[in-house]
């Protein structure tokens, strides 16, 4: 990972801030993004997304701190000579201009020959899985196409960062797995940097190398995808990503969505297990969800996964949810 190591190689932000009026956006971000490296900024709507990669992107000044490229500050540097690449979540296509003219777009900005920017119009929509596609008319174009006609646009300069808000937002659930490998072929490719923003974490995991969690505006975490998924670093982080936190288990603790199993048995006492009444439930594609009351008075929600038994249990039913084991975090 060269991000990790002390060369100034890559984007870099440091100590970041940005202002809306009086109100503070982001503040004291620092962030890295190696060359070859997938890195997602992940939080809820609100956290400051947009405006990170806008301030990145040199659509937004930042009122302190620093944005660098391998070492080179690049507060005067305007938007169109960062070589950055920016796709908006709503793909922002030129409705008049065909999807080869949306492509050649940052080209012609460029000043490159007719000629070059032909080929590589040509190139950079069949490593999306569009050749051919060029003389087509965006506005007769599917979601999915027009999402890889944004990515192919955003490409085609060969930006050495590439921006995605949201990349796989509006897309249905095949198209997006389908997506998904798409992507990653296409980020391995080339050591190029890849700064993603969605609040989806299933997004974030599946993308990306490295998970920053934004929380109001700071950094909540920032670690290797499966650190943040298998050790949140706080109660936000925890929830967020849909950890059930408690202190059911006698000290406070953040547990897996499928890290419970529930049993309609009395189950023995102990450090693994509480005694619960059921209060809700609802049926999921593949579990079910049940809201349970504790001892204590603790309500809590999580998902199951049913050991055996084919019918969820009616609100009422008293039982026992057993922690699966290494399923639970501490939080500190
Ligand atoms: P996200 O992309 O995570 O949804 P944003 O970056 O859009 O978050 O917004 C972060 C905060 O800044 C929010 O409180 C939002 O209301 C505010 N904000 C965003 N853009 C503007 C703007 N142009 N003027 C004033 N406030 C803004």
């Amino acid at each position: 990972m060269a991000a990790a190591t002390g060369a100034a190689t890559g984007l870099e932000v440091r100590d970041l801030e940005v202002r809306y009026g009086g109100a503070v956006a982001l503040a004291g971000i620092d962030l890295r993004v190696g060359p070859g490296e997938v890195v997602a900024v992940l939080g809820p709507s609100g956290s400051g997304k947009s405006t990170l990669l806008r301030a990145v992107a040199g659509l937004e000044p930042p009122t302190a701190g620093t944005v660098t490229w391998a070492g080179e500050d690049l507060r005067r540097v305007p938007p169109h000579l960062r070589r950055f690449g920016l796709m908006f979540q709503d793909h922002a296509l030129f409705p008049h201009r065909d999807v080869a003219g949306n492509v050649a777009f940052g080209l012609r900005v460029q000043g490159l020959p007719s000629a070059e920017v032909r080929a590589r119009t040509e190139a950079g929509l069949a490593a999306v899985g569009l050749a051919g596609f060029g003389a087509r008319s965006v506005r007769e174009l599917s979601g999915g196409e027009q999402q890889r006609v944004a990515l192919a646009r955003a490409l085609a300069p060969e930006p050495r960062l590439l921006m995605l808000d949201e990349p796989l937002g509006a897309l249905d659930r095949a198209l997006r797995e389908h997506l998904v490998d798409e992507l990653r072929a296409l980020f391995a490719r080339r050591e190029r940097a890849v700064l993603l923003v969605t609040h989806d974490h299933e997004e974030a995991f599946a993308l990306a190398d490295r998970v920053v969690v934004l929380h109001a505006g700071r950094v909540e975490q920032d670690d290797d995808a499966s650190t943040v998924w298998s050790r949140p670093a706080s109660a936000f982080v925890a929830r967020f990503l849909g950890y059930n936190v408690t202190t059911a288990f006698g000290t406070r603790v953040a547990v897996r969505p499928d890290g419970l199993v529930w049993s309609a048995a009395p189950g023995p006492a102990g450090p693994d297990t509480v005694a619960v009444t059921v209060a809700d439930r609802t049926f999921r594609r593949d579990h079910f969800r049940l809201r349970v009351a504790t001892a204590a008075g603790e309500t809590l929600d999580v998902a199951v996964r049913d050991a055996g038994s084919p019918a969820a249990p009616t609100p009422g039913t008293p039982g026992t949810l057993t922690l699966v084991p290494g399923a639970a975090v501490a939080l500190t």
